[in-house]
């Protein structure tokens, strides 16, 4: 044991921007006011795996111009996470009807209607959700479906986004303990450092 001195610090995620690597049609995504942001949420989608097979699906069958969350996070072949910036901050996606000026959106990998999320993938949720403080959102975070109640009738959602065994309530609480410096075994960016990319 010694000569190795050297303390692992956990962090939660590997992460990358791949934002530049991503098919995407020509007209790109509309751009909006980063202040106005209020809101995380949390998105389910399991049509592909690889970002790029994300971006193309709703490129063919949405008509849309690419992938539509600012965030993808995935377990790699060795069931760590990996958060993927799909999109810039400052681009109004389609994630999610009535929140797109005002909300980041978070896709995990995955189908959560009948099945939990593993564990890491929901760590990596909330630690990601926390490191976004800096847009002064705070523990606003909340699943597509519930955030789309947060609204008038006419957003309001059938679809069950990320799924009810995808415990929205439980990864708030994480983000909260988070951002008080209260969670044990988890770690964040400090405050004012980022890795992603706002425009
Ligand atoms: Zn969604």
């Amino acid at each position: 044991m010694s000569g190795d001195n050297s303390e692992t610090i956990a962090f939660p995620y590997q992460h990358h921007v791949v934002v530049d690597k991503l098919p995407r049609s020509e007209m790109g995504w509309k751009k909006r006011n980063i202040s106005r942001v209020r809101l995380i949420a949390w998105h389910r989608c399991n049509v592909a795996e690889d970002p790029k097979d994300i971006a193309q699906w709703f490129i063919d069958n949405k008509k849309w111009v690419g992938h539509p969350y600012h965030f993808q996070i995935n377990l790699d072949s060795h069931g760590e996470a990996i958060v993927y910036q799909t999109a810039l901050l400052v681009e109004r996606t389609a994630g999610l009807f009535g929140w797109n000026n005002r909300g980041i959106h978070i896709m995990i990998h995955g189908d959560f209607r009948y099945q939990q999320p593993e564990r890491k993938l929901f760590h990596a949720a909330a630690c990601l959700a926390a490191d976004l403080r800096g847009f002064n959102i705070g523990d606003r975070c909340g699943g597509h479906s519930e955030a789309s109640y947060w609204l008038p009738k006419k957003y309001w959602t059938k679809k069950s986004c990320p799924g009810k065994s995808f415990y929205t309530e439980a990864c708030r609480r994480i983000v909260s303990r988070l951002l008080i410096g209260n969670e044990t075994g988890l770690t964040v960016l400090p405050v004012g450092e980022s890795w992603w990319q706002t425009r």
